[in-house]
């Protein structure tokens, strides 16, 4: 089996390191055997496998190569190699076409190391030397991926003969380099930080472990980048990975605020025949719905009663031209609550005696699991307010920003839900624990104190004061659907309207 294929690659058997990243490996071999990305990967790719044809090295996926080959021709044992893929280590893979670049320590590239665990898109400090990864490079991508390392030819400094030349190779951006002349060795880690490396990503995978039982948490987390469309989403499944599995291992950048979470045990019979959608008024629906906005209304909004008062005077047409310095944040979301909920398109139907009699939404989840109860209906209706909050306090008074109904139910992706089969509960055949992680009410209290208190409280205060100014009314192109916005808010900068401005969907 052994000598089944011939051909052997130039490598040196000191790497890879530990969990070293495919993309590393790839360069290496390149520089080594001086390859294109093409020749490599005919070489190693499996040929019954479909993708075959791609003829690019692949370093975010593995399943188009053929261990038993890549071992054979690096004379290195598989489960070296199979190490540097992220897919093979538990973490789903997902098509990232389109998103690119690769997050680098100098440090650790300096000993000709890079970790497979940099691919990750929360990761973004280096573990062993306390430093924030460089922001993705979209050359060292590319480089490996397709375009192959550059080379040009350099004579040894001081030496007369032109004959003694070597050759150089590199990427653009300069993050890969190697040097013929110069080569030492591949891997240039002493035992005692291959050791360091080895034992702390073996502490970041147990964590990984038992978030990933977990499969929302699992697929957003695996992904390679986010951008600040994500920013909201990432906070909360971070918040909520770490409740589940204990703090992360490796150090994070992220901002993690504050979360709480809502718990309860749900068997078969408590589901409803309501199977989603919009319930009658005087429903036992819509009496849960009446009393969780009784408690918000009491206990949130209540305490900025002069900001409730002067936001409901409000006609239609101001809510498009609010100031996102001044305006009251819990009134805000307490009104795009209900309106969302109420299934209201305008803001002037919170005050019509007319709209009382129209169907209010069913809370109800389709995944991980579906779920129609009552119960989750209440939690649901709960944890969708303080989503909101939290989304409004993250871009007020730092971004213009929109308040969209998208005419769908509600937008799932606000809250984060955990089903897990057998939760604390013993329910009964198929009964489970659902847990919702939102933002923890005290810290949004507390931030819309601090907005709201002390404010001169002039007729109008929550109105943009510049003259009104053309809006753009044209979503801006990221391929959502934004659908219709009920509430806009401008920020002024320097007498400059941000004209930049972040959605946040209903
Ligand atoms: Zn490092
Ligand atoms: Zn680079
Ligand atoms: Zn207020």
């Amino acid at each position: 089996m052994a000598n089944q294929f011939a051909l052997r690659l130039i490598w040196q058997e000191i790497s890879p390191a530990p969990f070293e990243s495919a993309w590393s490996i790839f360069a290496k071999l390149q520089a080594l055997n001086a390859m294109s990305p093409r020749r490599v990967h005919s070489i190693i790719a499996d040929p019954s496998c479909k993708d075959v044809n791609a003829h690019v090295l692949a370093f975010r996926d593995s399943s188009w190569i053929d261990f038993d080959r890549f071992s054979n021709v690096l004379g290195v044992n598989e489960s070296r190699l199979r190490a540097a893929f992220l897919d093979q280590l538990g973490f789903a893979h997902l098509d990232q076409s389109g998103r690119f670049g690769i997050k680098v320590c100098r440090e650790c590239l300096e000993k000709g190391y890079h970790s497979v665990f940099f691919e990750l898109g929360f990761v973004d400090i280096c573990p062993w030397h306390h430093k924030k990864l460089e922001p993705p490079c979209d050359y060292c991508y590319s480089t490996v991926f397709r375009s192959g390392l550059k080379k040009s030819l350099n004579q040894i400094n001081g030496s007369i003969s032109t004959e003694v030349m070597w050759q150089r190779q590199y990427s653009s951006c300069k993050h890969i380099q190697f040097n013929d002349g110069l080569v030492g060795k591949l891997n240039g880690l002493s035992q005692v930080e291959e050791q360091s490396i080895y034992e702390r990503s073996a502490e970041l995978l147990r964590w990984w472990e038992i978030v990933s039982a977990n499969p929302e948490l699992a697929n957003f987390l695996s992904q390679n980048s986010f951008d600040d469309r994500d920013e909201f989403r990432l906070r909360m499944l971070f918040g909520a990975a770490e409740l589940l599995a204990g703090k992360c291992p490796w150090p994070v950048g992220i901002t993690r605020g504050p979360v709480r979470t809502q718990r309860w045990c749900e068997s078969k019979c408590d589901s409803a025949d309501n199977a989603g959608g919009r319930v009658p008024r005087a429903s036992d629906w819509d009496v849960v719905y009446r009393s969780v906005r009784r408690h918000i209304f009491s206990h949130y909004v209540r305490p900025h009663r002069d900001c409730w008062k002067e936001l409901s005077s409000y006609c239609r047409s101001d809510t498009k031209r609010l100031d996102s310095d001044t305006c009251c944040p819990v009134s805000l979301a307490y009104s795009a609550w209900r309106m969302s909920v109420e299934h209201l398109r305008n803001f002037e139907g919170l005050k019509s005696e007319k709209l009382r009699s129209h169907p209010v939404l069913a809370m109800t989840l389709d995944r991980p699991q579906p779920t129609n109860s009552i119960r989750a209906h209440a939690s649901l209706l709960y944890a969708y307010f303080f989503s909101i909050w939290g989304e409004i306090l993250h871009h007020a008074g730092v971004n213009s920003f929109a308040i969209a109904d998208s005419n769908a139910q509600w937008n799932r992706d606000l809250i984060t839900a955990i089903y897990s089969p057998r939760g604390a509960c013993n329910s009964g055949e198929s009964g489970g624990e659902w847990t919702l992680v939102f933002a923890e009410p005290t810290a949004l209290q507390r931030k819309s104190f601090v907005s709201c208190c002390g404010r001169s409280k002039q007729k109008y205060w929550m109105i943009s004061s510049e003259i009104q100014e053309y809006w753009t009314d044209i979503w801006l192109g990221d391929g959502r659907d934004y659908g219709q916005p009920i509430f806009k808010l401008k920020k002024y900068e320097r007498g400059r309207l941000r004209a930049s401005y972040k959605y946040i969907c209903l």
